[in-house]
């Protein structure tokens, strides 16, 4: 597992990161605790055309067909300078409340694309379930493949490309996969950043593997 401030190898027993100092606590000492509800793509920087929008849900549908117990999702937004991509993708994949069509996925089965435009950052989070699937070359060609997307401003190619990557990685694992559904159990209160919070079980359900600092333009 790498830390997903300083990319130091973390074991997982660790709840902090020996190198930085970060941990998920002190995330939630901005970001809060709570859990979020969210959409499958939400594009906070305005990215994506209509009809990109279109064809990645119809990507992400055939996504969840083929793996029922899982879901891709994808949060496009300028961050504030505190926070990095893999961070937000670490938060997300702990707090989000993914609006997938079943309310049966569980976050340790979902994978997260956070995307920075201004910074021209992107990261890939994998819930622990599935994380064994992706071996650190097929992440770096990912992310490899994403950044060239991004750099010609193709964002909807970048996100469709790598869910379409993410389906033929996870198709070679799916028969080995688990299915333990659990209920998520979703409240109200409020937040920064736009985002509903809500309340509900609470447990890591992901750790950081990749981030891409994609030069700029
Ligand atoms: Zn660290």
């Amino acid at each position: 597992m790498k830390c997903p401030r300083c990319q130091a190898n973390v074991r997982s027993e660790q709840t902090t990161c020996s190198a930085c100092g970060f941990s998920a606590t002190l995330l939630h000492s901005y970001l809060g605790n709570q859990w979020v509800r969210l959409e499958r793509i939400t594009d906070a920087a305005h990215c994506l055309r209509l009809e990109d929008t279109r064809r990645l849900e119809i990507i992400l549908d055939d996504f969840e067909r083929s793996f029922p117990q899982a879901f891709f999702a994808i949060y496009l937004g300028a961050l504030p300078n505190n926070l990095n991509v893999a961070e937000l993708g670490f938060w997300l994949l702990n707090q989000g409340a993914f609006n997938t069509h079943s309310v049966n996925r569980r976050n340790d089965f979902g994978i997260v694309l956070v995307v920075d435009p201004s910074a021209q950052t992107a990261a890939i989070t994998l819930g622990y379930a599935i994380e064994h699937c992706f071996t650190p070359k097929t992440i770096t060609q990912m992310m490899q493949t994403i950044g060239s997307h991004l750099r010609k401003g193709a964002f909807g190619m970048a996100i469709g490309g790598s869910c379409i990557r993410a389906s033929e990685v996870l198709r070679k694992h799916a028969r080995y996969m688990p299915w333990q559904p659990e209920a998520s159990v979703m409240a109200e209160s409020s937040a920064d950043i736009g985002l509903q919070p809500l309340r509900g079980w609470q447990r890591p359900a992901t750790r950081p593997l990749a981030e891409l600092p994609a030069p700029r333009i």
